[in-house]
């Protein structure tokens, strides 16, 4: 297939070279200057998206989003497949695919989850929304940038189910921090706090899979002084777009907000900018009750 990729950063890049690896004639656009293996640079959105049977655009929130569907949408060959992997809002996922269903194209939003490794070593997971004629049509490729699409329903809900696995991952990150801390002052070894609860009813992938405690459980960022990973200010991002969407639906999140709250404060008010979403840990353990 001829792809064009607009959006070449940290996930963009190694999935545009992935769909090159796999065969496709992949060519690129990013703002900034870029280098991808396999593939082909344009000189703007618009000539990257012209005459391709997919497009793909990976970028960092829905303004941006709504730019560059402006730009391309105009461009693009009708009945291509607009495939949004970005992670936005549900409004702005909606309105571009309504954009381009008008200029008969097939929209599918399509964000992803499994980070930057994901994404380099084509595990990621894709949860998508749009018609199935568009989801058959991009599907394959699905499969070479990842290890499993799940076709959620019409345009949205793949942003849809994106934010709600976020909102469980932020929550759970911070119920999982908070228990740490509370063990550490009830004198509970880490260690024995992992074996117990990795295999209780509080395991979870923040506990077995994404351990916040250094030296304990797999290797993750916080081995690393929590260097990301994930960074604290993108889970931020996740957690605003589950409140600005449950706002709009209506949906009783106190939790999903108490987790907005203290993100918000973690990164805007002390330590967290540039830290891994799990040194919620060390935070948690600098502070008292009060
Ligand atoms: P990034 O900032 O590394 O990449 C975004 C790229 O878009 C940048 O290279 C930027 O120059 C480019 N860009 C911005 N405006 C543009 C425009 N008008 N035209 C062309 N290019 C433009 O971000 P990322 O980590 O690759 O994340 C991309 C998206 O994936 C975000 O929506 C993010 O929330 C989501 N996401 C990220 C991760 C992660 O772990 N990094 C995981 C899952 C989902």
């Amino acid at each position: 297939m001829k792809i064009g990729f607009i959006g070449l950063g940290n996930m963009g890049g190694p999935m545009a070279a992935n769909l090159a690896k796999a065969g496709h004639e992949v060519t690129g656009f990013d703002m900034a200057p870029v280098e991808i293996e396999g593939v082909a640079l344009a000189a703007s959105g618009a000539e990257a998206a012209a005459g391709k049977d997919v497009v793909v655009t990976m970028l960092p929130n829905g303004q941006i989003l709504r730019a560059v569907a402006n730009e391309i949408v105009p461009a693009m060959d009708k009945g291509a497949a607009f495939v949004d992997c970005s992670t936005v809002d549900v409004e702005s996922a909606r309105a571009v695919a309504e954009q381009a269903v008008a200029a008969g194209l097939l929209p599918v939003d399509a964000p992803v989850s499994g980070g930057v490794g994901g994404a380099s070593g084509g595990t990621l997971t894709f949860m998508a929304g749009g018609s199935a004629e568009a989801f058959a049509k991009v599907d394959p490729l699905f499969d070479i940038m990842g290890q499993k699409a799940v076709h959620c329903g019409d345009s949205g809900a793949g942003q849809a189910a994106k934010i709600c696995n976020n909102m469980i991952l932020g929550i759970t990150m911070i119920g999982t921090c908070e228990a740490f801390a509370l063990a550490d002052k009830l004198g509970l070894d880490r260690q024995k706090m992992f074996d117990v609860v990795s295999t209780s009813s509080g395991y979870s992938w923040t506990m077995n899979a994404y351990c916040p405690a250094p030296g304990v459980g797999p290797a993750s960022p916080a081995d690393n002084d929590y260097q990301p990973g994930f960074a604290a200010e993108l889970m931020l991002k996740d957690l605003r777009l589950s409140q600005q969407a449950a706002e709009a639906a209506d949906a009783d999140t106190p939790m999903g907000q108490a987790a907005t709250d203290l993100y918000t404060q973690f990164v805007e008010n002390e330590d967290g900018l540039g830290m891994d979403f799990s040194a919620m840990l060390p935070r948690f353990e600098k502070r008292g009750r009060s």
